[in-house]
């Protein structure tokens, strides 16, 4: 299975937070306790990041709250992504994570994702608000993957994108046009999938 990849080997840049670890289900948890009377809006992904309702300046605070908290280092990673990480780095591939985190993560960042994906990685960029696309034109990434519509429509013109669709950005992902050429993946299987066509073609 795969055998494909060992083919070329591919730069590839690899968006953290609902692509590898799954966030979300980290902050939605810290939510519950700290605001426990407050219900969670399943609309509210529609306005804000990460889908509980919260105006981006209040976001940042209760990011670095959660990021401070032992809810951040319980943060899984996402189904199928160690497996499939380990293999494309073992394939030869080089992987960087492109995340649009905050900067005074990146030490906590670098552990973290040791822990789950071992020493795989050959960079962790954190760009605060930053566009990816300067990122993603200067590492020469030729795969992108990123579940957030928004940085795929950045960044599809310079790299090969994958757009990852989950329960939280469904609904925006029914809503927008994809530009030719990028992919839909619903998980990592798909992921895995597409860049084995993608080598099988070069
Ligand atoms: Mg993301």
């Amino acid at each position: 299975m795969h055998k494909n990849l060992r083919t070329k080997k591919l730069r590839i840049a690899l968006d953290c937070d609902d692509v590898l670890l799954d966030t979300y289900a980290s902050l939605q948890q810290f939510y519950k306790i700290q605001y426990p009377m407050h219900i969670i809006n399943p609309d509210a992904h529609l306005k804000t990041w990460p889908a509980i309702g919260m105006e981006r300046v209040k976001f940042i605070d209760f990011f670095e709250q959660w990021s401070n908290s032992p809810y951040y280092l319980r943060t899984m990673p996402l189904d199928g992504a160690i497996d499939a990480v380990r293999q494309l780095y073992q394939s030869g591939h080089t992987l960087y994570v492109v995340s649009h985190s905050f900067s005074y993560l990146l030490e906590r960042r670098w552990g973290h994702l040791r822990n789950w994906f071992g020493d795989v990685f050959t960079d962790v960029i954190l760009l605060d608000g930053n566009s990816k696309r300067d990122t993603i034109k200067q590492i020469r990434s030729d795969v992108f993957v990123d579940d957030c519509i928004r940085n795929i429509l950045d960044c599809h013109d310079v790299t090969s994108c994958i757009a990852m669709q989950n329960k939280i950005n469904r609904q925006i992902f029914i809503q927008t046009p994809m530009p030719d050429g990028v992919f839909i993946a619903r998980g990592w299987p798909d992921v895995m999938s597409v860049i084995s066509n993608k080598n099988r073609c070069h």
